[in-house]
């Protein structure tokens, strides 16, 4: 795995102004800390019963629409000029290729403008940053940043499939349960000690537990007739209130769950195993030959899994189901774990990861500990295109907190 240039003791302050600007606990890797702030009862947790298990929290903003919320404080900013709609379509190097000499812009009713300035900062996400750099290629031809062909490779997303059934017993802890978590606004899964998977050479993987109450018709049913999709009385309506009254027990336990806070034990959980990828140069995006309405080559996704990646799928559900069965949680019926199986079901998290990865030396990556792109000397990238891995948690935070960082690293610059 290629090293993060930034250690977590240098993020971590930015990660807490994170945490304070998304409005959530900053005490992360305590989960008993952050199901007490959220008012959950807790029964034993999995990380004081196994050597290897390790509860992974994941804490649902309430109030994450940034838009809205820091659009006036934008507006009045003197610092600032916010334009919309103008969209950024080749970045312009000087003839040395050595700085940004200004942006082409476009909107789609036909104006042309340049953007000048001393420091440009690219936030345009993982797949644009990269098709930017990759199609902005009249002064380097292989395109900006890209001397050692790194830029769009080593794409990830955070994958997960479904595969194995869970049955509980009366032991396994309520606060794992994702739909009863998410009436507290978090949701809990299992995953592994940082000494395991370094031991067994996994990737960051952890399970999440879907509760099942009833036939998955039935659930069907009840969302068309909850939801109101047709009218009370026409034939679809009936047919599916009809289809409620053939499992009423499930039926009443699955509104029963959604509307108390106290927790009903489902007929089975659905195992949604997550995983981190590993990154992968062949990963990648690339441009194709075919234009969008200003005239720009569209990007397209190559997107790989390795085996490495099938791999920690397979143990991290074998040791779940191993473990869980020790510790009398309930029992697990085991689906095979494959390459075809993990293919066939495999699906993302639109968290787009890689493809202008952070790196200490040019040679192994595109921009350098303080995100700017190796060898040139005004530009700078945001984003989770700078992750050099995956990790298993939502990229934003990290994103919004390498971001903060960015803008401090900016503004020292223009100042000194
Ligand atoms: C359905 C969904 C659910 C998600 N859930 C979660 C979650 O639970 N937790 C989590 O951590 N993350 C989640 N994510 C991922 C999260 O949205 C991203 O990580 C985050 O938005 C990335 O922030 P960003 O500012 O780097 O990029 P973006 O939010 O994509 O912002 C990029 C901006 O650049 C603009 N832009 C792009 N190209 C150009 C151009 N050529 N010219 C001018 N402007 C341009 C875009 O319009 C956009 O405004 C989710 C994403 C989706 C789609």
């Amino acid at each position: 795995m290629p090293k993060w240039p930034v250690g977590y003791a240098e993020i971590a302050p930015y990660i807490a102004k994170a945490a304070e600007q998304l409005g959530i606990s900053s005490k992360f890797f305590d989960p008993q800390a952050i199901f007490e702030n959220r008012g959950v009862p807790v029964d034993e947790l999995v990380d004081r019963k196994s050597e290897i298990l390790q509860t992974k929290v994941f804490q649902i903003a309430q109030d994450i629409r940034l838009g809205p919320k820091y659009h006036d404080e934008l507006g009045a900013s003197p610092n600032l000029r916010i334009y919309h709609h103008l969209n950024l379509t080749q970045v312009r190097l000087r003839s040395d290729g050595k700085e940004v000499s200004h942006l082409d812009c476009a909107t789609l009713n036909g104006r042309k403008v340049q953007v000048r300035a001393k420091v440009f900062a690219l936030c345009c996400h993982a797949i644009e940053n990269a098709r930017l750099l990759l199609t902005s290629n009249d002064v380097m031809n292989v395109g900006i940043g890209n001397a050692h062909d790194h830029v769009g490779r080593y794409f990830m997303d955070h994958t997960h499939i479904f595969a194995s059934r869970f049955i509980p017993g009366p032991e396994f802890p309520a606060a794992y349960d994702r739909m009863y978590a998410d009436l507290f606004h978090l949701n809990a899964n299992v995953g592994f000690t940082d000494d395991f998977i370094r031991k067994e050479k996994l990737l960051q993987y952890y399970c999440r537990f879907n509760p099942v109450y009833m036939d998955p018709r039935t659930r069907e049913a009840m969302g068309y007739v909850r939801d109101g999709f047709m009218a009370p009385g026409d034939f679809a309506y009936l047919r599916d209130v009809a289809t409620m009254l053939g499992e009423v027990g499930g039926v009443t336990r699955f509104s029963l769950s959604r509307t108390n806070l106290r927790h009903i034990q489902p007929d089975y959980y659905e195992l949604e195993h997550r995983l981190e990828q590993a990154p992968n140069p062949d990963s990648r995006v690339v441009i194709s030959d075919r234009r969008d309405a200003l005239g720009s080559l569209i990007a397209d996704l190559d997107w790989r899994i390795l085996d490495e990646d099938v791999r920690s799928f397979k143990i991290g559900q074998e040791r779940i189901a191993s473990e869980f069965a020790a510790l009398g949680y309930g029992r697990v019926e085991l689906e095979e774990i494959t390459r075809d199986l993990v293919e066939s079901r495999i699906a993302g998290h639109y968290h787009q990861i890689g493809t202008t990865r952070m790196s200490d030396v040019p040679e192994d990556g595109v921009v350098d500990r303080n995100q700017r792109v190796h060898g040139v000397g005004n530009l700078y990238i945001g984003g989770s295109s700078v992750f050099p891995t995956a990790g298993y948690s939502g990229p934003t935070m990290m994103i919004v907190g390498f971001t903060i960082r960015l803008a401090e690293h900016i503004e020292k610059q223009l100042a000194a």
